[in-house]
């Protein structure tokens, strides 16, 4: 077991990518605490999980500091120690306003959650692994769009910017404490944010006809990425932040009638999405 008595939170682990994390942090053997606001789906989380190992729900609201620095209290109370802290919780824009009309409180919702919460949750977490002087990892959650432009998100798209250097800057102010930190950045995954972009099924078709390897990846198979990053496998990865996106980062034309997804494999998806 890759991550044996290692002690985890991941941020957003209630649902989605998070509870995906979750699930393959406690099957490599860590005792996890999951977080987010809606209390019920934490609960129910939390007891689905316990199948798999230890297991905590805690209600957190990543944009208030106080309640950040709870959750690294209630996790040390709970499970004695604090050696992974996954920044996954993140929230997107689905309203689409344009650059010109964006107002100083859309920016501020988004850019509270996804990057504030993100920079100070991570501060907390190194405190707390300093404090134990064992270092430790720290994995924050980007996204394909760290890199692409997003028009349509201009928001979300400036904050997972940000999570690129916020990883770069940590990591080198970490690494005199052993802290590692690196990113994953998803392209399309099945959760309940993408499909709510997977409502627009224009938008959808667009993502996956420049998606070379056809399909949309799952929760899981970040939660597989985020063990890596948690664990010593990956101690020469330093400041990285590793795409998880099936080529969509650099497919540069649409993918139909191109060999790696036939004829067939799009009506199917047109099929499968109707
Ligand atoms: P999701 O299904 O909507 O899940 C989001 C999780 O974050 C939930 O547990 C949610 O719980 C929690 N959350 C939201 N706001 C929060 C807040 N203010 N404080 C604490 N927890 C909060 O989304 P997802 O698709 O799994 O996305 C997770 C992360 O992956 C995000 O950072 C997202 O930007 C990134 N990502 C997703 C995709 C994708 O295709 N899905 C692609 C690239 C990157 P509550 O709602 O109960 O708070």
């Amino acid at each position: 077991m890759k991550l044996k008595d290692k002690v985890a939170i991941v941020t957003g682990g209630t649902k989605g990518i998070g509870y995906g994390i979750a699930q393959e942090y406690l099957k490599e053997g860590a005792k996890v605490v999951i977080t987010g606001r809606e209390k019920e789906t934490g609960h129910r989380a939390e007891q689905e999980l316990s199948k798999l190992g230890a297991v905590k729900y805690i209600y957190e609201d990543v944009s208030d500091l106080q309640l950040l620095q709870n959750t690294i209290d209630q996790t040390v109370s709970t499970f004695g120690r604090l050696d992974i802290y996954m920044a996954n919780a993140g929230i997107n824009d689905a309203n689409k306003t344009h650059f010109i009309d964006i107002t100083s409180e859309q920016y501020d919702r988004i850019m509270d959650v996804n990057l504030k919460g993100m920079f100070f949750g991570g501060q907390f977490a190194a405190r707390q692994m300093i404090k134990q002087g064992e270092g430790g990892a720290i994995v924050n959650m980007a996204s394909v769009n760290s890199y692409l432009g997003l028009d349509s998100q201009v928001v979300y798209t400036v904050s997972k910017g940000g999570i690129v250097q916020l990883t770069k800057v940590q990591a080198i102010a970490l690494n005199d404490y052993g802290i590692k930190v690196n990113a994953l950045a998803p392209g399309p995954i099945e959760t309940e944010l993408m499909r709510r972009v997977g409502n627009d099924t224009q938008l959808m078709d667009t993502i996956l006809s420049r998606t070379p390897i056809g399909r949309i990846g799952t929760p899981n198979e970040c939660g597989k990425l985020a063990v890596f990053l948690s664990c010593e496998e990956s101690d020469f990865i330093f400041g990285q932040t590793i795409y998880i996106d099936g080529g969509r980062s650099f497919q540069a034309f649409p993918t139909k009638g191109y060999k790696t997804v036939t004829d067939q494999d799009y009506e199917l998806l047109q099929q499968i999405k109707a």
